[in-house]
This record gives C-alpha cells, sequence and structure tokens, in this order.
C-alpha cells in the first residue's frame, strides 16, 4: 500500500519548499524562520506581532497603517446591537 507523504508546504515569501526544522507556521502557511518578516520594514516577528493578511505578513505596525488601526475584528461577529426604535416626535 503506497504511502503519501504530505507535500512539503511552500513558503508563500520566497516561494521554496519549508521543512520542519526551519519552518514558521502561522495558521496553515508555513514560512522559513528568515522569511518571517515584515514585508514592508523587514522586521522579523514572532508569534506576538505578526499579522498575516492574504498570505503576506505584517508587522503590527505596518498592518496597521495600511489596513486601519481595526485590523481583524473588523467585520467579524459583534454586530452592534441596533438602537434604532423608530421613533417619532409627537407633541
Ligand atoms: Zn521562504
Ligand atoms: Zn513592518
Amino acid at each position: 500500500m503506497p504511502f503519501k507523504a504530505p507535500p512539503t508546504p511552500k513558503c508563500p515569501k520566497c516561494g521554496k519548499s519549508v521543512y520542519h526544522a526551519e519552518a514558521r507556521v502561522v495558521g496553515d502557511i508555513s514560512f522559513h524562520k528568515e522569511c518571517y518578516k515584515c514585508s514592508m520594514c523587514n522586521k522579523m516577528l514572532d508569534s506576538t506581532n505578526s499579522n498575516l493578511h492574504e498570505n503576506v505578513l505584517y508587522c503590527k505596525t505596518c498592518h496597521g497603517r495600511k489596513f486601519g488601526p481595526k485590523g481583524y475584528g473588523f467585520g467579524g461577529g459583534a454586530a452592534g446591537l441596533s438602537m434604532d426604535t423608530g421613533s417619532q416626535f409627537e407633541q
């Protein structure tokens, strides 16, 4: 019975295969350690200051600059309560 090894993930930054020992995994995407940096300012990232947007890494600062301070959380869940009571001014 042929065993198929899972395909080696490709780093979206440089397009080369990422092996486990050098992988930085964000969600289901693997980056090389040296590719795990902000695409705008090239700052090296770690899991506390990285933001992934459409397979492109940004640091918190650049992500905020590019996509606004809301970043994620915008458009997800929390649809505010409707305050529309349809009230009319009657005297
Ligand atoms: Zn890479
Ligand atoms: Zn940056």
